[in-house]
C-alpha cells in the first residue's frame, strides 16, 4: 500500500461551541484582532495558489508570541485545527485552511525588533515583509540577501517556513543559510528559542528541521536573521537570444567558466511578450529568450567577469549583450523579471504558476518537454526562472472560464512534474509542497523517507491540529489512515 495519511476533516465544528471560542479568542486578542464574519473570511480561503479555496472559521491576529501562544493553546484544548499564515502569496496552498479553524495570520507582526549592524545581524517578528528588512537596513550599508521575487510582500515568517529561495540565491544561498534562530511555538503552546545570534548552538540542528516546515511543526514568532554588507559595486547585464537553446547553453556555459553571478534568471518569448509592454524596458518582442544576469563584489575584477560573460553569450550567438546604464535602468530590469507572473494575465485569464527543479545540465531538455508536454495539452506555457540553480517556472496559460482548459492545464502540470523527476530533479525548487503537490511526494521519496518525515512532524506536531492536510500524501477519501499514527488518535 503506498504511503498516505488522512487529512483531518471539518468535522471538529460539530462538537465545538462556536459562539462560546469566538468570545474567547476574543478575550485572548482584544479588540480589533478577530475576523470571524463570512464576508471578512472571504479574503483568507487561498493563498496565491487560488485554483484551492476553503474557507476558515476565525482569522486571529495576534500582536505578540505570548497572544499566539494563548490561541494555541485554545486550539490545542478543543482539538480545533490552525494555520499560520504570512501574506499568503504561497503557490502550493500552504497555508490554506483546509479543514476549517483559526487562521493565525501574522500581518500585526511586522516589527523589526533589533539590528546588530556591528554583528550583522537582525531580529525580526515574522510578519516583516521582506524587502522591508533590505529598505530599514540600507543606511547601515546592510541587507537580507535571500529575495524571492514576491519579496514587496511576502513575510520572513513565510519565508522561513518555505526555506524560499530568490534570483540572488544562486550566489547566497536560500533562507536557511540566513536564519540564525527562531522562536517557535509549538502546537500545545509552549514557546521555544530554537538557536540565537551565533553560527551554530549545540545538539541536534533543530533549526534546520523548523525551516521549511510549512507550517506542520508550530507557529514562528521571532526571527534572528544574517545580514549581509552591501556588495561594493553591482553590474546588470541583459542577453537577448533568437533562439532559447543558445540562452540554456550559455547558463551552463558562464557556471562551467567559473563565474558565479549573483543572479542568472531567463526569461523566454511568451513572457517577454507579457512584461514588456508593461515594463517598457526594451526586450525584443520576436526575441526567443533573454537572460537578466547580475554580477556584484568588489569593483576589482567585476569588468573582466563581465567582458567573459559578454564573449560567452556572443559565443552563442546572443543577438544583444547590454548592461543598464544607471540604477534607474536595474530597478526596471528586476521590475520585469519580477512582475512576470502577474504581468502573464495579459495573456490569458488563468495562470498555473508552476515550480520544480532540475540539474542545470538539464534545463536544455527539460525545457523541450515542456513545450511538448503544453503542445499534447493543446496550450501556452511560458517560463521565467532561476535559470543558475535550475529552478524552473513553467506558467501554463489557461481560459480560467473554460473547465476543460483547466483539467487539461493541471494534467500538462503533472507531466511536467513527473518530467522533472526523470531528470533528476524535483517536484520543487522554492515554493513547497503544501497542498497542491503532497500527492507528488510518494513519486520522490521511498515509504521510508515519508514515515520518517512523518514521524518528526509527529514529534513536534503530535495531534495534526497544526496545518493539517500539507505536505504528505493525502488518503482523504480513500480510507486509508496513517499506519502508525492513526490509532494514536492523530490527524495529519
Ligand atoms: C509573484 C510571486 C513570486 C514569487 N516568487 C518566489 C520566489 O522567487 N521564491 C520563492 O521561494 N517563492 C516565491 N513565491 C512564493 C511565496 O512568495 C513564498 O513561498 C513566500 O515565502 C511565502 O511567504 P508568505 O508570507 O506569503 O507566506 P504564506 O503564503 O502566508 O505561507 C506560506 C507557508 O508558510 C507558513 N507560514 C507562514 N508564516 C508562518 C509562521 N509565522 N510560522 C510558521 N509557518 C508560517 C504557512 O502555513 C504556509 O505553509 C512567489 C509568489 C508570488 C505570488
Amino acid at each position: 500500500m503506498p504511503f498516505q495519511v488522512e487529512s483531518m476533516d471539518s468535522s471538529w465544528r460539530q462538537r465545538v461551541d462556536r459562539g462560546r471560542i469566538t468570545a474567547e479568542l476574543q478575550t485572548i486578542l482584544g479588540k480589533g484582532a478577530l475576523l470571524h464574519h463570512e464576508v471578512d473570511l472571504l479574503v483568507y480561503e487561498a493563498d496565491a495558489l487560488v485554483t484551492e479555496k476553503s474557507r476558515p472559521d476565525w482569522v486571529a491576529l495576534p500582536a505578540t508570541t505570548a497572544e499566539v501562544a494563548e490561541v494555541v493553546k485554545l486550539c490545542d484544548r478543543e482539538g480545533i485545527p490552525f494555520v499560520p499564515r504570512g501574506a499568503g502569496t504561497g503557490l502550493s496552498g500552504g497555508c490554506m485552511a483546509e479543514a476549517g479553524g483559526v487562521l493565525l495570520s501574522t500581518a500585526r507582526m511586522d516589527a523589526l525588533l533589533d539590528v546588530d549592524a556591528v554583528n550583522r545581524v537582525a531580529v525580526v517578528q515574522p510578519g516583516l515583509v521582506n524587502l522591508w528588512l533590505s529598505r530599514a537596513t540600507t543606511p547601515q550599508g546592510l541587507y537580507y540577501a535571500p529575495d524571492p521575487a514576491s519579496q514587496q510582500a511576502c513575510t520572513l515568517g513565510g519565508n522561513v517556513a518555505t526555506n524560499a529561495g530568490g534570483p540572488h540565491c544562486l550566489k547566497y544561498g536560500v533562507t536557511t543559510n540566513h536564519v540564525l534562530g527562531v522562536v517557535l511555538v509549538t502546537p500545545d503552546g509552549q514557546v521555544m528559542q530554537i538557536g540565537g545570534r551565533t553560527l551554530d548552538s549545540p545538539g541536534y540542528d533543530l533549526l534546520g528541521l523548523v525551516v521549511g516546515s510549512e507550517g506542520t511543526f508550530g507557529v514562528i514568532t521571532e526571527i534572528v536573521v544574517r545580514l549581509l554588507p552591501a556588495p561594493e559595486t553591482v553590474r546588470t547585464m541583459l542577453a537577448v537570444f533568437d533562439h532559447l537553446d543558445d540562452a540554456s547553453r550559455t547558463v551552463s556555459a558562464i557556471i562551467a567558466a567559473g563565474i558565479l553571478p549573483a543572479a542568472l534568471e531567463m526569461l523566454d518569448r511568451l513572457t517577454i511578450q507579457a512584461v514588456e509592454p508593461y515594463a517598457n524596458v526594451g526586450l525584443p518582442l520576436d526575441a526567443d529568450a533573454a537572460l537578466l544576469i547580475e554580477l556584484d563584489g568588489p569593483l576589482a575584477g567585476i569588468d573582466s567577469a563581465a567582458a567573459r560573460i559578454r564573449g560567452i553569450a556572443a559565443a552563442h550567438d546572443a543577438r544583444e549583450v547590454r548592461d543598464a546604464k544607471d540604477e534607474a535602468e536595474r530597478a526596471l530590469l528586476w521590475k520585469a523579471r519580477k512582475s512576470a507572473f502577474g504581468a502573464y494575465g495579459r495573456l490569458a485569464s488563468g495562470t498555473h504558476v508552476m515550480d520544480g527543479v532540475v540539474p542545470r545540465t538539464k534545463i536544455l531538455e527539460a525545457l523541450r518537454r515542456i513545450a511538448a508536454i503544453a503542445d499534447k495539452h493543446g496550450l501556452r506555457v511560458a517560463n521565467v526562472f532561476h535559470a543558475g540553480d535550475g529552478n524552473l517556472h513553467p506558467n501554463i496559460l489557461f481560459d480560467a472560464e473554460n473547465p476543460d482548459e483547466h483539467r487539461r492545464a493541471l494534467a500538462a502540470s503533472h507531466e511536467i512534474l513527473e518530467m522533472c523527476i526523470e531528470v533528476g530533479g524535483a517536484i520543487s525548487g522554492e515554493h513547497g509542497v503544501g497542498l497542491e503537490k503532497r500527492d507528488f511526494m510518494p513519486r520522490l521519496f521511498a515509504e521510508a523517507d515519508l514515515e520518517l518525515m512523518n514521524r518528526v512532524r509527529m514529534v513536534f506536531n503530535p495531534r495534526g491540529l497544526c496545518n493539517p492536510g500539507k505536505v504528505f500524501p493525502n488518503g482523504r477519501g480513500c480510507g486509508e489512515i496513517s499506519h502508525h499514527f492513526a490509532a494514536e488518535g492523530a490527524w495529519i
